[in-house]
């Protein structure tokens, strides 16, 4: 579903990406991980093109975004709409939840239905209420973010990243701004997510859920990949000397 082909990213003088290819098919959990300013977020954000690229390509559902020079030595986007269109094939959940603050909970999951992608009010608001169900946040839908817990502000984040019906899920550390007692409530609707053979591309600190849910496990050092393969090799035979430390640093 998605393929991103020698990916480098530049900060100025930082080249935080360095050439890094990884393909994640229908039904595949990829599970980045890394230490920090390794460059999995920005990994994640040059996906969903929130970051340019500087170089490299990235395919969704056969379609390469199109680049063209920046003027600059990177690259743009050499066709908005595609962009957008492609963006909205990309379910992203972030650190920080990043709920709309002025509207409730109902309101942030049918926003983009309803007022980007056009459908009918009604629908959107049956789809987002099934959500809502699955979440375990239907009784929440007329609450206000500020008013819920960060477990609930994740949980609702997760069903309006699932009511635009994205092909693959994106996740940058989706609990790692959350107090450990609601940890769990988040990581259960991920796994659940797994369990229904979505496709997704998660960054987590969160080793054993990564072993338990991930197909495929990348991590990255320095802005490229330092080693990947299937959770058990990764967690239980790593042959990195820095994979090795990594994993020992996290336990
Ligand atoms: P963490 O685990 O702390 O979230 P990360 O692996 O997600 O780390 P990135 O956020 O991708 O790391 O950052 C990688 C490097 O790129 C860091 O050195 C960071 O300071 C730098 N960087 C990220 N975004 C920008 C930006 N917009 N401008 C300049 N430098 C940036
Ligand atoms: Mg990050």
């Amino acid at each position: 579903a998605i393929e991103v082909k020698d990916l480098h990213k530049r900060f100025g003088p930082l080249e935080v990406l360095k050439g890094v290819s990884l393909t994640a098919n229908q039904g595949d959990v990829i599970a980045i991980i890394g230490g920090s300013g390794s460059g999995k977020s920005t990994l994640l954000r040059c996906i969903n093109m929130l970051e340019l690229p500087s170089a490299g390509s990235v395919t969704v559902h056969g379609e390469e975004i199109q680049m063209k020079p920046d003027g600059d030595g990177g690259l743009m986007p050499a066709n908005r709409r595609q962009v957008q269109r492609i963006r909205s094939q990309l379910g992203m959940v972030f650190q920080s939840f990043n709920l709309w603050q002025h509207m409730t909970v109902l309101q942030n999951v049918i926003e983009v239905p309803v007022h980007v992608l056009k459908q009918p009010r009604d629908e959107a608001i049956a789809v987002a209420e099934t959500l809502l169900k699955r979440v375990g946040l239907y009784e929440k839908r007329n609450a206000y973010p500020a008013f819920m817990s960060g477990g609930q502000q994740q949980r609702a984040a997760i069903a309006r990243a699932l009511a635009i019906q994205p092909l693959v899920m994106l996740f940058d550390e989706p609990t790692s701004a959350l107090d450990p007692e609601l940890v769990g409530e988040v990581l259960t609707v991920i796994g659940d997510l797994a369990r229904e053979k979505r496709t997704m591309i998660l960054v987590t600190h969160e080793m054993k859920f990564a072993r338990q849910v991930a197909s495929h496990v990348v991590f990255l050092h320095g802005g490229v990949i330092e080693e990947q393969g299937p959770p058990q090799a990764i967690f239980e035979n790593p042959q990195s000397e820095r994979l090795k430390k990594f994993i020992s640093s996290i336990h």
